[in-house]
């Protein structure tokens, strides 16, 4: 069985419509006092796409993402994603929230204020799922394999902050679209172990230790110069390779994807993903 995200319309035309079976439906009244009606349908496994041979990754097909603590992601080839800008809709939010809070709980007005508030943080909710949506499709889509970085659940359980956790949540949501839609569209989606991504180099592997400030990767060992997230992508990649059993890639993403001098990297706006649905080519 699996879930659809119908949030997306786009993307129920990739089921076959002559199998699917609705298996179940629910009806649910939102916070905004709206009614959504959702169903569950069940595909075949067989109706999904193959997926390729491992043994046909490689780093040209292949990508690893570095799931950036301050708000983009990084790929092992050389994009800079930047995270969505939320902070005109969360101070509407606040303005709003601001205004109920002066309204007499259970009055008309408090009424009419709360369900103001309720499409305001639906609004959120609905422009970061799209937004994910476009750039799981395009990474599925442009890839044979995705690799991302495993999320630590018991750090993430420990951290404090809210905003720390709003985003933990963000990129659990990420990975769930990620991997679903690995199955739609035919493309490996495998997680991998997080831990000393940024530290470690990619080009030989040596650990160095890296304070959250230092913006480089400049490895006193072998001389490797790059982005500290590329660097973090390119490891990613490589465990991912080893991951799927193709052991360590003769050759590394860093010879590869990226000449080592130039570590320029590719920014791609929010902006640009909302409006294409792509991060170019
Ligand atoms: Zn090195």
């Amino acid at each position: 069985m699996k879930r659809l995200f119908l949030t997306d319309s786009t993307e129920t035309t990739h089921y076959n419509p002559a199998k699917p079976g609705v298996v179940s439906t629910s009806i649910k009244k939102e916070r905004t006092g709206e009614w959504f009606v959702s169903f569950g349908l069940e595909t075949d496994d067989a109706d999904l796409p193959a997926k390729p041979d491992v043994d046909s990754l490689d780093a040209s097909n292949s990508v690893g993402i570095d799931l950036g603590i301050l708000n983009y992601i990084h790929t092992s080839d050389g994009k800079a994603v930047d995270w969505l800008d939320l902070e005109d809709d969360y101070e509407r939010l606040r303005r709003e929230q601001r205004k109920l809070s002066r309204k007499q709980n259970g009055s008309n007005n408090y009424e009419k204020q709360r369900l103001i508030v309720a499409k305001v943080k639906r609004q959120i909710r609905w422009k970061v799922l799209d937004y994910q949506h476009k750039l799981t499709t395009w990474l599925v889509r442009k890839y044979d394999a995705v690799f991302v970085e495993d999320l630590d659940v018991a750090g993430m359980l420990q951290s404090d902050g809210n905003a720390r956790n709003k985003q933990d949540a963000a990129w659990r949501q990420f990975i769930t679209l990620l991997e679903y839609k690995g199955d739609l569209y035919g493309t490996h989606v495998v997680q991998v172990e997080a831990r000393g991504t940024t530290k470690e180099c990619a080009s030989c592997g040596v650990e160095t230790e890296k304070p959250i400030w230092v913006r480089e990767h400049s490895c006193p060992s072998c001389g490797f110069e790059t982005d500290r997230d590329a660097n973090a992508a390119m490891n990613v990649l490589q465990r991912g390779f080893s991951e799927v059993g193709l052991g360590w890639p003769e050759s590394t993403p860093v010879e590869t994807a990226l000449p080592t001098d130039t570590p320029e990297f590719q920014r791609v706006s929010a902006k640009r993903v909302v409006e294409t649905g792509s991060l170019g080519a």
